[in-house]
Parts: C-alpha cells; structure tokens; sequence
C-alpha cells in the first residue's frame, strides 16, 4: 500500500519516525542520470549520513563527465560496471531503497529486478506524470520543477534546514538551474526562485555550477552539434515540429558518448513557432526518442501513447524497437492527427 506523504504532516510524521534508528540504505535514480537526478540522489545522501544512516547512490547507467564535480560522486556506484554484485547485495539487505526523478520501474533498467525483489521498503521521490503503484512511501508533485526541489522541501519540513551545507547545496542546485532549463521553463515558480534563493544565501558559487554543467563541452561535441544542426535538423512548418535523426555512425564519427545528444533536442524548440521538437538517437538496444514542446501540447502523452514513454507535459522520452527510419516515418505519420492541436496555439 503506497502511501503518499507529500501533502500530510500525519503521514510525514509516520515516515520521520520510519527513519528513527540507523539504516542501511540504497539510493536510486534513472538511467543516463542528469543533474536533477544525481543531485538529487547526492543530496539526499549527504543528508541522511548527517542523520546517522548508511546510504549508497546506486545508478542504473553511467552519468555524463560534466556531473563529476558533485560532492560524494566519487563514492557512487555504477550498477553496470564490476561493481554488479556489490549493487545487488547492497539492494537486497538494505532497509530502504529511495527511488529518485522516475515514475516508472522500468527507467532503471537492469536494476529494476533487483529492486523489486529486494524486501527493503521503497520511497518514491519524483515530479514525473503517473507515478507507479510500487513504493510504500511516495514524495510526489508533478508541480515541482525538479526532484532537488522536493528534497529540499522534504528537508525543511523534516526540520533539517541547518544540516544542508555548501556542497549539498550545490549538488540541490544543479537539479533546480537544469531541470528549470535555466529558470526559464514553464515549472520555474516563485517556490524555485525562493529555495534558489536559500541555497545563493549559503554562498554556493551558481555562475561555476553553471559553467561546469553547460560550458564543459568537448571540442568534439561542439562540432558534433554543429552537423546535428546542419544536417540532421528537419523543420516542418505546416505541423511546428522540428526533429534529428542521429545514427550510429554519426555518432562514432564524433566519437559521440552518451550524454552528447543531451540537450540538443532544444536547439529544434528554439525555432520561432515550434511546438513539438523531437531527437532520434540509435542506441546499440533501441531507438531513443527524446521530446520537447511549449504550452499546453503534452509530449508526455504523445509518447505514453506512441513511444512507450512518458515524463513531463514540456519534456519526455520514450523508445522505440524499430530501426530508425521505420521510428521516423511512424512519426510522420502521426503528425496529420496532431496537426490542429499543434497549430491552434496562439503565440
Ligand atoms: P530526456 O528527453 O531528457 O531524456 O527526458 C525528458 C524527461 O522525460 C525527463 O524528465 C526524463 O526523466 C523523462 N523521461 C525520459 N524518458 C522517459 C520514459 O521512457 N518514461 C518516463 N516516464 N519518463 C521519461
Ligand atoms: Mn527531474
């Protein structure tokens, strides 16, 4: 029985209580973790060691090199590298697994067995649509910009604000200025801007956090944004969508890693008039679809619906098994049924 406790000082009460004595603890997050996701994961984990817990940040995949700087990311494990039996020990006897930035099971890929076998109760701390029915205690707000805006919440309403310190601040901090789009997006409330606030007034340096997230790029990366944009951005005007598609081979000519498709995807949203952008990335197992749109059409339902995904109304992902021509032209093909949804706004 999930048992939601975002809302009730009750059910937050019965959860501060859950945590009274030491416990061992795994923490999780999606695969290709972003800064929301391992910040938020790292925070968390400085924070329950101050409070006499055992944590580990487990990650599903590895995380890109320009999240290399947040404190306690040396200690992380990644679930896919000869730690494997390390991770599945410490899953299966741990107390608790805090499940982090995803709704749904199966964005932690090979763990996802693993952690629904383990007996350890499960949280769920998360702001994407539709969370799933399978953690005991869930921390959710689809309003939340960022999952490193929840857990600064939950830290302030758990009475903790004192035990968040400069290097914690920082790994918050990189969740709210990414997953914000650089307070920009439609999610950037007041409540953003008052945590944001907080977390300047502890000293963190936003303009170095900034740059060693966003200006950290390799010179093969540059180039391999200026080919994207040069030979794969297709712009369809009669529907306001915009798309890439970037093969393997295009990705070895760059000698492209994972993470390097990673906001690209917002170059296609940032063409006057463009409602829905998308990016197709073959990946060795699949075809990764990454989308991103404005105002009221939801690319999470788009890909819920067509692409096995899901995520936020602006922002989703979702996967397709087909080779990437046959991926595109499903695509195209449903863009006729769009057309009035995606060329009715008014702006
Ligand atoms: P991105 O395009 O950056 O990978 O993902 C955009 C947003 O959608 C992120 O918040 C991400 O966590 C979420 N997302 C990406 N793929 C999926 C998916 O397959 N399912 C769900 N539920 N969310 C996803
Ligand atoms: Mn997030």
């Amino acid at each position: 029985m999930q048992e939601f406790f975002t809302e009730s000082s009750q059910k937050l009460q019965e959860f501060n209580d859950f945590l009274a004595l030491p416990k061992k603890i795994v923490i999780t997050t999606h695969q290709n973790p972003d800064a929301d996701a391992l910040g938020s994961s790292l925070g968390l984990a400085a924070y329950l060691k101050k409070k006499g817990h055992f944590p580990t940040v487990i990650t599903p995949t590895d995380y890109p090199d320009f999240l290399r700087w947040m404190s306690g990311e040396k200690e992380v494990i990644n679930f896919e590298s000869d730690k494997q039996e390390l991770s599945k020990t410490l899953i299966s006897e741990a107390d608790i697994i805090f499940c982090l930035d995803f709704s749904a099971l199966n964005r932690i890929k090979h763990m996802e067995e693993f952690v629904k076998n383990s007996t350890a109760k499960k949280v769920l701390i998360d702001h994407h649509q539709q969370p799933e029915n399978f953690a005991d205690f869930v921390y959710w707000s689809e309003k939340s910009a960022a999952t490193c805006e929840l857990i600064y919440e939950l830290i302030e309403k758990l009475g903790d604000k004192d035990l968040i310190d400069m290097p914690l601040a920082e790994c918050l901090y990189a969740g709210l200025v990414t997953d914000t789009g650089s307070f920009r997006f439609d999610s950037t409330t007041q409540e953003v801007h008052r945590i944001a606030g907080e977390l300047i007034a502890m000293g963190i340096q936003t303009n170095q956090i900034h740059r060693k997230i966003f200006d950290s790029n390799t010179f093969e990366r540059m180039k391999f944004l200026g080919f994207a944009l040069g030979e794969k951005l297709v712009y369809l005007p009669e529907y306001n969508v915009s798309y890439m598609a970037i093969s393997k081979e295009d990705l070895a000519k760059f000698s492209s890693k994972n993470g390097d498709t990673e906001g690209i995807v917002n170059y296609g949203l940032s063409i006057k008039g463009v409602v829905m952008a998308a990016i197709f990335t073959e990946r060795d197992d699949m075809i990764r679809i990454s989308f991103r749109s404005v105002d009221n059409f939801s690319v999470s339902e788009f890909s819920r619906k067509h692409f096995n995904g899901g995520g936020h109304k602006n922002a989703a992902g979702g996967r397709s098994h087909e080779t990437l021509e046959k991926t595109v032209e499903y695509f195209l093909t449903l863009l006729p049924q769009y057309q009035q949804s995606l060329t009715g706004l008014d702006y």
